[in-house]
Order: C-alpha cells, then sequence, then structure tokens
C-alpha cells in the first residue's frame, strides 16, 4: 500500500487512493468496469496476515490449522490455504471434493458436523482424510461399521460440548447445552469407552466449538478448562488421545468489534495449557471466518434510489441471495461508497436488494450521498457470503476475483442462466 493511501480502519488492505476504494493495489472501479456486479473482491494479503497471526501464536508447537472450508469453500480461496500448508475442515462429502480439487494433502482433513451419511463416510475414508469428528453416539457405531466393511479403521475424534457461553448471536454458538452439535460433557468419557470398544474405529482425538464470532478471550478460557478436565478423565479410563482440536469461532472486526488478536489469544491459551502440563500435546484449530472475513468485499451498483415515507430506500443490485447474513443473523456490514466523490446530497437510507422479501435488506439507516449508477462497497464480505450465496429469485451467483498487490485474477466467472437451468426437467 502506497504512502498516499489511507486504509478503512481495521481493514488494513482496503484503502481510498485519493477517491477510489482500492484493495491492495486494484482499484475497485475498474475491477467493475471490468467483471460487472455485484462483484466480490478479496486480498489475497489479507489473508495470509490472518493466518500468519496464528501461525505466530503456535511457532515452537505441534500445531496443524485446518482452514475451515464453509466460511469461502471457492476453489481460488482453497488453493490460497493449500499452498500456505493449510489442512482443511470440512462438513461434507462436496467440501471434500473440492479441496482435494485444489490438492490438499487427504492426512490434514478433518470430518466435522452432525449428518455425516454412509456414502460421505466411504469417500472420506477411501480419500484417507486424518480424522472424523463424530458428533454423536449413534454416528459412532454408523462409522465403525462402514470402515469394517471397508477393511479400515477410521480415525475419530468425539466433538465435546463443554456448556459454555461464547455471548455471540444465538445461531452461531455451538457449545451450549441446548444446541445440536456435540456429545454432552458428562457423557463424554462413556462415549470414548465405547468408541475405544468398535472394531473400526481409532481414538486419535478430542474436539470441541463452541460459536462463531467470539469476541472475548473469556469463552474459549473456559471451554479450555473444561477440554483439559475431560483429557484427564478420558485417558484415566485408558483412552489415550493424540490431540486436541479447540475448534474455530474467533470474530473479525465488523462494525467496531474488537476480538483479540490470534497470535495473543493462543499466547494466553498456551500459558494455561504449559501451566496444566499439555504444552507437548498436538493441537488443531479450525478457523474459518477470521482467515478470510475482512479479505473480502461486494462491490454492488446503486440501481435506484427512493424516497419513502418514514425511510429512503437505495436499491443496488446485491441481494440476500449474495449478501445473506443480514437477512439471517441481523448482521451488519459496513456499507462505503468506491468513489468518495459525492454528489453534495447526503440521506439517511436502508440499502435494500431487488429480492422480493422485506427481509431482503443490506444494511439499515445509512448515510450516503449516492445517485443511481455509483458503486458501493459491502465490507466484511469475505466469509458466510459467497459460501452460503442461493439462486433464489433466479438470480445468477456473482462473480469472484481475487488480488494479490497489482494482479487480479477471476476465480469464479459470472454464473449464467444457462447454468442455472442445465439440471431442470420441465417434464410433460
Ligand atoms: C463453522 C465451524 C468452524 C469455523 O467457525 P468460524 O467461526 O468461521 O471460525 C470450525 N469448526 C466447526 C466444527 C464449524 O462448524
Amino acid at each position: 500500500m502506497s504512502q498516499n493511501q489511507l486504509p478503512l480502519p481495521g481493514q488494513p488492505h482496503i484503502a481510498r487512493n485519493g477517491e477510489t476504494l482500492m484493495v491492495e493495489q486494484m482499484s475497485l472501479e475498474a475491477l467493475a468496469r471490468e467483471h460487472g456486479t455485484p462483484l466480490f473482491v478479496y486480498s489475497k494479503q489479507w489473508m495470509l496476515d490472518a493466518l500468519a497471526a496464528y501461525q505466530r501464536g503456535f511457532e515452537g508447537r505441534d500445531a496443524l490449522i485446518c482452514y475451515a472450508m464453509k466460511a469461502n469453500s471457492s476453489l481460488g480461496i482453497l488453493r490460497v490455504f493449500a499452498q500456505a500448508g493449510c489442512g482443511f475442515d470440512i462438513v461434507s462429502g462436496g467440501e471434500l471434493a473440492r479441496v482435494l480439487a485444489v490438492g490438499a494433502d487427504p492426512a490434514k482433513i478433518i470430518f466435522s458436523g452432525v449428518g455425516k451419511t454412509r456414502a460421505e463416510m466411504r469417500q472420506a475414508l477411501a480419500a484417507g482424510i486424518g480424522c472424523f469428528n463424530v458428533e454423536s453416539e449413534e454416528e459412532l457405531d454408523v462409522l465403525s461399521e462402514v470402515a469394517a466393511a471397508a477393511g479400515q479403521r477410521a480415525p475419530v475424534s468425539i466433538r465435546i460440548n463443554p456448556n459454555v457461553d461464547p455471548k455471540t448471536h444465538p445461531y452461531i454458538s455451538t457449545g451450549l447445552k441446548g444446541n445440536k452439535f456435540g456429545i454432552a460433557h458428562d457423557r463424554a468419557v462413556q462415549a470414548y469407552r465405547h468408541a475405544a470398544s468398535l472394531p473400526g474405529l481409532r481414538v486419535v482425538g478430542i474436539d470441541c466449538h463452541i460459536g462463531s464470532q467470539i469476541t472475548e478471550a473469556s469463552p474459549y478460557m473456559d471451554a479450555l478448562e473444561r477440554v483439559l478436565d475431560l483429557v484427564q478423565a478420558i485417558e484415566a479410563a485408558g483412552v489415550a488421545l493424540h490431540h486436541i482440536d479447540f475448534g474455530g469461532g474467533l470474530g473479525i472486526d465488523y462494525n467496531g468489534d474488537t476480538p483479540p488478536n490470534a497470535d495473543q489469544l493462543w499466547r494466553q491459551l498456551f500459558a494455561r495449557i504449559d501451566a496444566r502440563g499439555f504444552g507437548h500435546r498436538k493441537f488443531i484449530i479450525e478457523p474459518g471466518r477470521s482467515l478470510v472475513g475482512n479479505a473480502g468485499v461486494c462491490v454492488t451498483e446503486v440501481l435506484y434510489t427512493k424516497p419513502g415515507e418514514a425511510k429512503n430506500f437505495c436499491i443496488v443490485d446485491a441481494a440476500m441471495n449474495d449478501l445473506p447474513r443480514p437477512a439471517m443473523y441481523q448482521a451488519f456490514h459496513r456499507i462505503e461508497p468506491v468513489s468518495a466523490r459525492g454528489h453534495g446530497q447526503a440521506k439517511d437510507y436502508d440499502v435494500v436488494g431487488p429480492v422480493c422479501e422485506s427481509g431482503d435488506w443490506i444494511g439499515r439507516d445509512r448515510l450516503l450521498d449516492v445517485r443511481a449508477g455509483d458503486l458501493l462497497a459491502v465490507l466484511s464480505a469475505g466469509a458466510y457470503c459467497m459460501s452460503m450465496a442461493s439462486n433464489y429469485n433466479t438470480r445468477n451467483r456473482a462473480a469472484e476475483v481475487l488480488v494479490s498487490g497489482n494482479r487480479a485474477t477471476l476465480i469464479r466467472r459470472r454464473e449464467t442462466i444457462e447454468d442455472q437451468l442445465r439440471n431442470e426437467l420441465a417434464g410433460e
């Protein structure tokens, strides 16, 4: 980034060069002109810097960083992490196929999720993945059966539910008693004894994942104590655990949020891990959002502005099918004009998409100086946007560009209507 560029707060790779918003050294205006809108643009450097913070936190440790690819599973993004030596946390057979397509090391793949099918288990066993993170006692039985039938022993970890409150949105908190995820803390020893007795399984570790967009260290500290207590209890019952997988969930700055840095958080966690005598274990983590969230922006064009009786609407060409987080979790994304030129007519707007749902909004009560034809950048759009995108209203999914310095690479062509109709049969 050159001297005269002013980075946006919390977004060091997005800056204004004079009036124009840039991702690294590429102008968003130029990229939108070339590729159209809505357009996702990602900074490779932001991702590598986010990864480096974790790597600093794990320096000198036996650790594996498995990128939780559901946050953004585009091949061009996966390739960045595969080339950086990451493992991957997958949640479906489809994700397995994607990550194998970019040459990921199967031994560094872990398979999470509450509803793995037998076919997905067979697919993952055939690929030789590193670990199945099992989420129920019935799943242990099925996995053992499937593995034994294939003449294999499946490497397993059991996801335990530490029952700590991550203090985040209820839809993205996963480690509390009422959640569908994991096995209850007080059944864990029993579940491990059962796993160790099954012919098709080989117990390799323990895991947890307490939620997402966590902005404080304390839920992690609480979960850590509970997981380490369990490691002691499980090993006392005669089942050895090779690795401890601490999940993902670290938050990012969407709107002045101040999550701990990954390296600080892990220094703090390791102080406790060392004090309890577990410092030489193998650790796995599964970060998703914190590796990609602020790497991405979505560029969208203003189609119309419309004064309303109660409020003004700014109607843009991106919608809830491209940016589902506001509709799903009332999530906040900052919205910045791509050009700071302005028209001298700033107003308070609700920024909304063209989809026929009142839930189709992208930002509420935003002061913007815009006219039809202007471009807006929706920030913090790297995680849980494109990977959740849909075709609702028969809208084509957006194109994606990966920026590295002064180079921009198209990593996903804009979908076409032919792509959408390909598998449909109108019948007689
Ligand atoms: C979604 C998920 C993650 C990643 O969560 P982030 O909040 O994106 O870091 C990690 N592990 C599991 C099991 C998950 O379901």
